[in-house]
């Protein structure tokens, strides 16, 4: 199992996630992140520093954003690790 990003995260870019990751899980996109679920433990830190509640546990992914699953699987492969806060791009 693994945790996931899920829509809300789209234009945020704020990543205030990724500073509390301890396994360095989080890859960042254009639009948004997606986590590594290869290499994230489970430990539940990232979900309450989202301010936009994007981050679900893959067993609690909202019915409409479950394709989000596959898609943090597949982006977090061909894109570059973020381990630090960075400004919002807009
Ligand atoms: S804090 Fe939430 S919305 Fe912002 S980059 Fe992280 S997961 Fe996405
Ligand atoms: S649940 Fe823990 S290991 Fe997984 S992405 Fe969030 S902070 Fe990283």
């Amino acid at each position: 199992m693994a945790y996931v990003v899920t829509a809300p995260c789209f234009g945020c870019k704020y990543t205030d996630c990724v500073v509390v990751c301890p396994k360095e899980c989080f890859h960042e996109g254009e639009k948004m992140l997606y986590i590594d679920p290869v290499e994230c433990v489970d430990c539940d830190a990232c979900v309450c520093e989202c301010p936009v509640e994007a981050i679900f546990p893959e067993w609690d992914v909202p019915a409409q954003w479950r394709e989000f699953i596959q898609l943090n699987a597949q982006m977090a492969a061909v894109t570059p690790s973020i381990t630090e806060k960075k400004e919002p791009l807009v």
